[in-house]
């Protein structure tokens, strides 16, 4: 009877995840949300409305078949929704931590008119996260093997995603990553209070299972030439992301203090996890005023980062307002919970400072006419000029590719801003100009979101089999 309510969705209300105590959250680096119990999980799905052309469906980057899992989760068929999950993502309990759901698949739910969207990500994570601990795997028993194998440049989403397809297709995927865990981002970039290292290693165990071999530690280019693995495998894949840091261009950047984003992300992280080379790569903020540049996810990381190691005070300078801000609207909300203050319509124009920062000068803005993507510009207030106190500056201010320069060799084309060239459509979906070389994430599209990398892995697999006629 209870799964009859149709009205579920005014009985109960949209109920996040409860979040862990504020002392574990400013000093640990562990996520901050308790996971679903069942009975919560449930009665969550159930509020779904199974609209009949779900909107939230057509925003999902992957197209996550979502009404229908969240029915299965109300009905309690858990291992029936893992796997249907699974048809269309290859990370899910990844992409319900760390998706931007309120832009993607909640923003898009029919139930935000007044009642609260489904909470469509922490249902996913739920699924996969229960399913696994109860020892789901996916089924692939009806798989055939071919005698067809390619190699993947990237552990990273994008190359697990084209993985995952072409495993299930019988067609042997070997992962090369010059990093010592698989993830790419997701391992060495996103930190722990988004996404436990505990979630990587078990989906590295899900995927060996599965049939998917890695080798890591192994770098393309250096380790390993392009050349063996064009020889040695019927195609390659490239996943490698883009790693290549924006400068501001303004005086100062290079005084002693100011650090890019994601080493001083990538640092903590090593030290967490333990794979620390040199411990002169670790950069403490501990006691420091530190004021972090940027608005997107990369600067919503950094901040909290620098809560989590102790620092005196951390600023946000951001030079649009907070409408405008580009990533998760639930990790700013997080970072002020957690003490992080934030300056918005503020520009850096100078890095201060004799010696060391001092501090960082910025002009106010206003936002002007929209550009050609619709983003109305920051244009600066004359005499606004002011000078905010910091003793580290980090600065998130977004990467662009960073194509190795071997591919020139392999005749693969890049455009103007070195993005790799790989089409969406045919003749083979994410082809580059070398036939046999396909690419995508990052690297193709520039720096974007852990969802459309999966995406774009997985429909180049598809690509890939129509190209080896699998
Ligand atoms: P990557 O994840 O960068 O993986 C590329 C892999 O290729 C790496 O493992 C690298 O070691 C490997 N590689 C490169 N060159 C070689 C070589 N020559 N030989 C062997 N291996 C090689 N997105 C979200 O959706 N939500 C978020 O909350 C979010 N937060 C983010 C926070 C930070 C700090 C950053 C930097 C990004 C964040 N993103 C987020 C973006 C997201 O992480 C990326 O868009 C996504 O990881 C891209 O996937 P990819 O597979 O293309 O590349
Ligand atoms: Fe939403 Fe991301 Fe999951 Fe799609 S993959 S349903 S956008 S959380």
């Amino acid at each position: 009877e209870r799964l009859n309510n149709v009205f579920q969705f005014v009985d109960v209300g949209r109920q996040d995840p409860a979040k862990k105590a504020m002392t574990a959250r400013t000093q640990e680096f562990v996520e901050i949300y308790q996971p679903y119990q069942q009975p919560e999980a449930q009665q969550q799905a159930h509020r779904c409305l199974s609209c009949g052309n779900p909107y939230c469906e057509w925003k999902c980057p992957v197209h996550n078949f979502i009404p229908n899992w969240l029915k299965l989760v109300a009905e309690g068929n858990l291992f029936e929704a893992a796997e249907l999950s699974h048809q269309t993502n290859t990370l899910p309990e990844v992409c319900g931590r760390v998706c931007p759901q309120d832009r993607l698949c909640e923003g898009a739910c029919t139930l935000n008119d007044g009642f609260g969207a489904v909470t469509i990500g922490s249902t996913e994570k739920y699924i996969t996260d229960t399913a696994l601990a109860m020892g789901w795997r996916p089924d692939l028993s009806q798989r055939v093997w071919t005698d067809k194998k390619v190699a993947i440049i990237g552990a990273g989403p994008a190359g697990l995603g084209c993985a995952d397809v072409l495993v299930r297709a019988g067609v042997k995927p070997v992962v090369f990553d010059k990093y010592p865990e698989i993830g790419g981002l997701l391992t060495f970039g996103i930190p722990e209070f988004k996404l436990e290292k505990s979630v990587m290693t078990r989906r590295r165990e899900v995927f060996e299972g599965m049939g998917i071999s890695f080798q890591l530690n192994t770098e393309v280019g250096t380790d390993v030439t392009m050349a063996q693995l064009m020889a040695e495998y019927d195609a390659v894949f490239m996943g490698m992301g883009t790693y290549r840091y924006m400068k501001g261009g303004f005086p100062g950047e290079d005084k002693p203090g100011v650090y890019d984003a994601l080493p001083f992300l990538v640092a903590n992280v090593n030290r967490n996890l333990g794979f620390e080379k040199n411990p002169s790569d670790y950069i403490s903020v501990r006691g420091q005023r530190v004021v972090v540049l940027g608005g997107g996810d990369t600067a919503m990381d950094c901040n909290r980062t620098a809560i989590r190691q102790c620092a005196s005070q951390v600023t946000c300078v951001y030079r649009r307002d907070e409408e405008n801000m580009p990533g998760s609207r639930r990790e700013v909300a997080n970072a002020k919970e957690e003490g992080v203050a934030f300056l918005f319509n503020r520009q850096p124009v100078e890095i201060v400072g004799n010696g060391k920062v001092e501090g960082v000068k910025v002009v106010s803005t206003q936002l002007g006419e929209p550009d050609e993507n619709g983003r109305r510009r920051p244009e600066v207030v004359p005499g606004s000029e002011e000078i905010i106190a910091a003793d580290v500056v980090l600065v998130a201010f977004g990467f662009q590719p960073s194509p190795p320069a071997w591919l020139a060799e392999h005749e693969v084309e890049l455009n103007d801003w070195q993005g790799v060239v790989a089409p969406e459509q045919q003749p083979y979906k994410f082809q580059t100009s070398n036939p046999k070389i396909f690419a995508g994430g990052d690297m193709v599209r520039g720096s974007d979101l852990v969802v459309t990398a999966i995406w774009e892995g997985r429909q180049a697999a598809e690509g890939i089999l129509d190209f080896l006629e699998v």
